[in-house]
């Protein structure tokens, strides 16, 4: 008999005239699925098999989304076929099949989901192997590009396809994958798919029993739905998360892991947990080795799934955890959910939200447990994944208290690399501090060596160290810890105990006499110049005298081109009374007027030292707008060197 699939050239010749649907009709695929194609087919991928797993999950989502119209939906095409897919081989035809009594796919569908790249896997794929990895073909089994899979190792795949809509005819889609399919009239199959790969020569042990077995056994035995493989059944492993914890391997959980989130890593974090009260739930929830957020991939969306005894309610719910939670992954199940849970009825909302709370609560206690028994791996964790932990008590004010206290820091007191939690930094606090002081800058080293941290380390006075650009946003957010106020030591408002005064400082009148010169000489440049409580070694710092905006602030502002990057500096100058240059410019400026005696006085140089002073401080603030002036001055002084 001859191969009814086989287009006759005529056909496809004078195929633009024909509008009967019911003809076979030939298509091209998109530019996109061809580059696909071409890949998938001429890579030298060698874990094949993958596209067994990728039949197997597509078969599995089609059942899961019949399973759904059933809730809504009255009139089912087929509807009493059982919710299973059947594999069967044929090692003398070299032909294996995969079917499903699944939503299966209209004519439209059949064109539209097989003929255009719309799922995200492949664009992810593409998108990937244009950044670089071109031509990469390992990147292949990263992404699974889902049914496309199957032209590794097809010579021919044929999807005979009927839809759940009792009007809409059967229909059968076939390629050879080399540009073109066909799509025409079919009935071969009831409800759902069946797809025929028949192999290339060199990939038939893919219809040997055995072969397949060993495939869905290692892939596919998380799926909810039976797996018959030549009649018989495969899969007998049931919902992990339900089952008890001490009868699981870990093994299980990570397969179950990988199975779930179509992961390829070992995850960092696992917690399963079980609750009867307020609300019955059975949740595995795991938190991934990488950050991917973090490596510059796009912005993770909630990808928690959430059952109802088994069956499975909706894949990727977004109200279910916070947003801060959105790098979890695995599945929250409770029996309280009724099955066609709406997001649009009140009932249902408050439901979702009541898990949502249970579920925060009890992740933020793990990783409390976490932090105190396993301190390393809570640091390693939070070295990759602390910044959600700071969106969240920046902007979740529910949660705040217990997330402030997951925060780390390093500080003036621990070593480079070893942090604290603010509760740590309370046990240190002597009696007098009242407040937590915090410094924001690019590294230790800058933090180290500008001249904010003096005076607080000559009064031993902890300072956390804030690395991170949010880190600013995300103190003043939560601006206190157990009663005490978290302060920025570079704020002007800072006041600290006076230090023993110290040999050979300017006294208090000429230290006065200082100031005005300054006040005088560096005019609508500062706000204020006072004599600093905060200096040890630094002769000057600038304050930013804007309550509203620090100096990292102004500066985030200014590389993101924001208004008020740009406003005028109120700078508040502090000097150090103590510092020999300090000394020497009042010598320079304040001095009687020159005799022979006291030749120090030099009003003009005085000027440019008092210009340079600020601009330097200025520079260790972050605040120096224009270098061009001071360059120029700095040039003058070293002529009279
Ligand atoms: P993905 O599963 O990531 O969406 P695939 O390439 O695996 O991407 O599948 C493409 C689309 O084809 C699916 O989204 C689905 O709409 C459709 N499809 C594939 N297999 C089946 C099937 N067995 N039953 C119904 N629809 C299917
Ligand atoms: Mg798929």
């Amino acid at each position: 008999m001859a191969d009814p699939f086989i287009l006759h050239p005529s056909f496809i010749l004078f195929n633009h005239t024909m509008s009967d649907t019911t003809a076979p009709q030939k298509f091209e695929f998109q530019a996109e699925i061809k580059q696909l194609l071409d890949i998938v087919i001429h890579s030298l991928y060698t874990e094949k098999e993958i596209f067994v797993r990728e039949l197997v999950s597509n078969a599995s989502d089609a059942l899961e989304k019949l399973r759904h119209t059933q809730l809504t939906e009255k009139e089912i095409f087929d509807d009493r076929l059982e919710l299973e897919i059947n594999l069967t081989t044929d090692d003398k035809a070299r032909t294996l099949t995969i079917q499903d009594f699944g939503i299966g796919m209209t004519r439209e569908e059949l064109v539209e989901n097989l003929g255009t790249i719309a799922h995200s896997g492949s664009k992810q794929f593409l998108k990937a192997l244009g950044e670089g990895g071109a031509k990469n073909a390992s990147l292949i089994g990263q992404f699974g590009v889902g049914f496309y899979s199957a032209f590794m190792v097809a010579k021919s795949v044929k999807v005979y396809a009927h839809s759940w809509r009792a009007d809409a005819p059967g229909h059968v889609w076939s390629s050879d994958g080399s540009g073109s399919y066909a799509v025409e009239a079919s009935d071969a199959q009831r409800r759902g798919c069946k797809i025929v790969v028949e192999l290339k020569d060199d990939c038939s042990e893919f219809s040997q029993d055995w072969k397949i077995k060993e495939i869905l056994e290692r892939y596919s035995a998380f799926v909810s739905f039976p797996i018959n493989l030549n009649g018989k059944r495969i899969n007998t492993v049931q919902a992990l998360w339900l089952r008890s914890k001490n009868e699981i391997k870990d093994e299980e959980y990570t397969e179950f892991y990988k199975f779930q989130s179509h992961a390829h890593d070992e995850p960092r974090l696992r917690l399963h947990f079980s609750a009867d009260a307020p609300l019955a739930i059975n949740a595995l929830l795991f938190v991934p080795k990488d950050n991917t957020e973090k490596l510059g991939f796009s912005r993770l969306e909630a990808s928690v799934s959430l059952y109802c005894r088994k069956v499975l309610i909706d894949a990727a719910p977004k109200d279910l955890l916070p947003e801060w939670l959105r790098f979890l992954k695995g599945v929250v199940d409770s029996e309280d959910l009724p099955l066609n849970i709406s997001r649009e009825t009140m009932q249902d909302r408050a439901l979702i939200e009541k898990l949502n709370r249970v579920i925060t609560k009890r992740f933020l206690k793990f990783l409390e447990e976490e932090a105190k028994n396993r301190p390393d791996a809570y640091n390693e964790f939070y070295a990759e994944y602390g910044i959600f932990l700071k969106e969240g008590a920046a902007m979740d004010f529910t949660h705040k208290e217990q997330l402030t206290k997951l925060l780390r820091f390093e500080s003036s007191l621990t070593e480079k690399g070893k942090t604290t939690s603010l509760a740590d930094y309370i046990t240190r606090m002597g009696g007098e501090q009242k407040e937590i002081y915090y410094l924001v800058g690019p590294n230790r080293a800058a933090i180290e060596s500008g001249p904010y941290l003096e005076g607080f380390k000559a009064r031993t006075l902890e300072v956390l160290f804030c690395y991170e650009s949010v880190d600013e946003y995300v103190m003043n957010n939560v601006r206190e810890f157990d009663g005490k106020k978290l302060t920025a030591a570079d704020h002007a408002d800072v006041k600290l105990s006076d230090l023993p005064k110290a040999e050979g400082a300017l006294s208090e009148d000429d230290t006065q006499k200082l100031i005005t010169f300054l006040k005088e000489t560096l005019g609508e440049r500062v706000a204020e110049v006072k004599a600093s409580d905060r200096l040890v070694d630094s002769p000057a710092l600038a304050l930013n005298a804007d309550k509203f905006m620090s100096p990292h602030m102004r500066r985030m502002m200014k590389a993101m081109n924001k208004d008020g990057g740009d406003s005028p500096l109120r700078i508040n100058l502090e000097i150090n009374p103590r510092s020999a240059v300090m000394k020497r410019l009042f010598g320079l400026a304040c001095a009687p007027t020159t005799t022979e005696a006291t030749p120090a006085g030099n009003p003009e140089k005085a000027r440019l030292v008092a210009g340079q002073i600020l601009d330097n401080a200025l520079i260790s603030a972050g605040l120096l707008d224009d270098p061009n002036a001071m360059v120029a001055r700095l040039y003058k002084l070293l002529e009279s060197v």
